[in-house]
């Protein structure tokens, strides 16, 4: 290896250079260079934690199926999307989460009642339909 002080070249396994004395440093060796920092490529970016997550609150929706849907089950949904933004926020990613969940549970549960609803409304009026055809109603 060479000497950092005079350049002298000395065997490999000397600790001191035979010329001069300085001590050999074997990372120093020109042979053999320190790595170059590899660039972040993109997927260790987004692989790194995100303080705020993205975790989807469902508010437009809450509040669609308050408005159109079934009041009482879309404020409940309203109530747990509008907290979802809080905790995630306050570290809460748990909460957050599982507020979502909740958000999304209700505005489901308000959808299927608004369908159901409908549908009764559909079959009631089929129903008569079929009652007044029957009983002569149409002739
Ligand atoms: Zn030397």
């Amino acid at each position: 290896m060479i000497c950092q002080q005079c350049g002298a070249a000395n065997a490999e396994d000397a600790s001191r250079c035979a010329n001069c004395l300085a001590a050999l440093v074997k990372s120093a060796s020109p042979s053999a260079p320190a790595p170059a920092p590899q660039p972040r490529t993109p997927a260790e970016y987004t692989a790194a934690p995100v303080p705020n997550a993205n975790i989807r609150n469902y508010l437009a929706e809450s509040i669609l199926v308050t408005l159109f849907c079934c009041l009482p089950f879309g404020i409940v949904a309203l109530a747990y999307s509008s907290s979802v933004n809080g905790k995630s926020q306050s570290g809460d990613l748990a909460g957050a989460r599982e507020a979502s969940a909740m958000a999304r549970a209700w505005c489901f549960v308000s959808m299927a009642t608004l369908l159901l609803f409908i549908g009764r409304i559909a079959v009631q009026v089929m129903f008569s339909m079929l009652m007044a055809a029957a009983t002569g109603g149409f002739r």
